[in-house]
């Protein structure tokens, strides 16, 4: 579902991505661990359109991020059609960025009702049985202050889900929370894997990209330097810039 061909990122003379290449099949569990700076947040970035990259390519769903094929010829996206394109990837970030000044409905059939054209009493319906999904169904009318860090997040997947996204990006979801609000969202994310999603998920959580992720890629330097199942990256790195970021977080 995800190609990414010697992807290269530079900011100004920073070369911050320097040749990813990483494919995540349909239905798969992808875990980027690394330390700070190693470029995982961009990386994501670019697979949501929100950065252009310098060289190699990236597609979704068999489709170059930024272009459209016309017979043999590429042309570059207009931002509405961008837009579009946006809105088949949910994403995730640390911060929640819930709009403050909505409920919790309202914050979830916004971009339904107003990016995809949804009837309102569709995406009402819609978001209902997201929040149950997500355990939130007495929180309709709330409004973000007057709920946890957890449930926060916990709006903020299920309004990204309420798009229907064919994949969902993950930027840290848990590293803002209290210890024990984590484990919550964890296991939103987990049954929306064991239902089959296409994950990418930065985290600190090496517990979750354990058990969870079909694989983990480990980043540094703007490189992906290891890549392989959980329990060869974590019970038998090859690499000694992975045995050394591992002995500090395990
Ligand atoms: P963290 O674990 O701290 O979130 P990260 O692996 O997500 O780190 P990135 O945020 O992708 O790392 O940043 C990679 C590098 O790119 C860093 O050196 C950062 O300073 C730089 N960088 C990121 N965004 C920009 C930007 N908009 N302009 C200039 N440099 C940037
Ligand atoms: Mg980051």
């Amino acid at each position: 579902l995800i190609l990414a061909e010697k992807v290269s990122k530079r900011y100004g003379a920073v070369e911050v991505l320097k040749g990813i290449d990483l494919s995540v099949a349909r239905g798969e569990v992808v875990c980027l661990i690394g330390p700070s700076g190693s470029g995982k947040s961009t990386f994501l970035r670019c697979i949501n359109h929100l950065e252009k990259i310098d060289s190699g390519a990236l597609y979704v769903d068999g489709e170059l991020i930024g272009y459209r094929r016309e017979g043999n010829k590429l042309y570059e996206l207009k931002d509405a059609e961008v837009a579009a394109k946006r809105a088949e990837i949910g994403m995730v970030f640390q911060n929640f960025a819930l709009f403050s000044h909505m409920t919790v409905l309202e914050n979830i059939i916004e971009a339904p009702i107003h990016v995809k054209g949804e009837r309102r009493q569709d995406a009402v319906e819609r978001a209902r049985t997201l929040l149950e999904r997500v355990g939130l169904d007495s929180k309709v009318s709330a409004y973000p202050r007057e709920l946890s860090g957890g449930q926060k997040q916990r709006v903020a997947i299920a309004r990204a889900l309420a798009m229907r996204p064919k994949l969902m990006l993950f930027d840290e979801p848990t590293s803002a929370l209290d210890p024990e609000l984590v484990g919550e969202v964890l296991d939103v994310m987990r049954a929306l894997a064991a239902d089959g999603m296409t994950m990418v998920v930065v985290t600190h959580e090496m517990g979750f990209a354990r058990e969870v992720g079909n694989a983990v890629a480990f980043m540094d330097g703007g490189r992906i330097v290891e890549y392989g199942p959980p329990r060869a990256i974590f019970e038998n790195p090859q690499q000694a810039r992975t045995q050394a970021f591992l002995s500090k977080v395990l």
